[in-house]
């Protein structure tokens, strides 16, 4: 413990960075906690012994030699880890270089694990903010949305779509009769403008009875998240998909008797080596 614990020195990491440094503190502080609760696996296992000799009395005994047992084993596990073993090994190492291990007295002995945790968090949100910056980065301008618009009315004559709102707010209604029965769908898409020059697709299935909330969720979790003509056709996918099975598990109602409420697309090269989306219907507990 005293050697490892004086790694997070500034000259001390001895070739390991601080997070390296961090993870093999909150691993020590773990084997630590672990050793101190084995403290009480004699006093636990022999407690029952103050009570009369019972049933009760010899099942609360059992139960002490195996939970201590148990016990012992996982901190076995935990030490014999490759893991573990590094540390120690890289400790070794480092003492051997410098064995002057003063200036481990000023690195505290508890707290590693929430500070371990703590800088995962803060890893994770980076990357999810790397993330969603990426995605958002094409613009989509009121031509661009225009043109998107005409494509959708040539390509899927037969959809409604009505806009409102500078083109903003689109309206598409359609019976679609790729479920088990005729339902009217109606889809709201709302272009969110931010100030920076981003935009934000907001898309809903209106109504609150099946399928309905289940689709609105299947297109939440869409892939492009940022791509109009993406999410359009993806729409339009609830009326030209005509298989009523999920892609997936080949069956047409999952648990709760819900058709395939999601749409995903795949490309697929033909024989002249050209490639085509293809739509495909799933199931919401059917997506990966
Ligand atoms: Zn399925």
């Amino acid at each position: 413990m005293a050697a490892a614990a004086k790694l997070p020195q500034p000259d001390a990491g001895a070739g390991w960075d601080e997070a390296q440094c961090i993870a093999a503190l909150a691993q020590l502080e773990r084997l630590k906690t672990q050793l101190d609760d084995l403290r009480l696996a004699i006093p636990r296992v022999v407690e029952p012994f103050y009570s009369p000799p019972t049933p009760a009395m010899f099942r609360a005994f059992k139960q002490g030699v195996i939970g201590s047992q148990n016990e012992i084993k996982s901190f076995r596990n935990q030490w014999h880890d490759q893991d573990t073993q590094a540390i120690f090994d890289h400790a070794r190492k480092s003492m051997g270089q410098n064995p002057d291990l003063s200036a481990s007295a000023q690195v505290q002995q508890y707290g590693w694990i929430e500070k371990e945790s703590r800088e995962k968090e803060a890893a994770l949100l980076r990357k999810d903010g790397a993330q969603e910056a990426e995605e958002a980065q094409v613009a989509l301008t009121q031509e661009d949305i225009s043109r998107i618009l005409d494509d959708f009315h040539k390509t899927y004559p037969n959809l409604n779509l009505t806009t409102e709102n500078g083109n903003h707010n689109i309206m598409i209604q359609f019976v679609s009769t790729s479920a088990s029965a005729a339902s009217r769908l109606r889809f709201r898409v709302i272009i969110e403008q931010k100030a920076n020059g981003q935009h934000k697709l907001n898309a809903e299935c209106l109504g609150t009875a099946d399928p309905s909330p289940a689709i609105t969720r299947c297109i939440a979790s869409r892939p492009q998240a940022n791509d109009l003509k993406y999410l359009l056709d993806m729409i339009a996918a609830y009326k030209t998909v005509k298989g009523t099975s999920c892609a997936k598990c080949k069956k047409m109602f999952d648990n709760e008797m819900i058709a395939p409420a999601a749409r995903r697309s795949k490309q697929v090269t033909d024989a002249n080596e050209t490639s085509e989306t293809v739509w495909e219907a799933f199931h919401e507990g059917c997506l990966d």
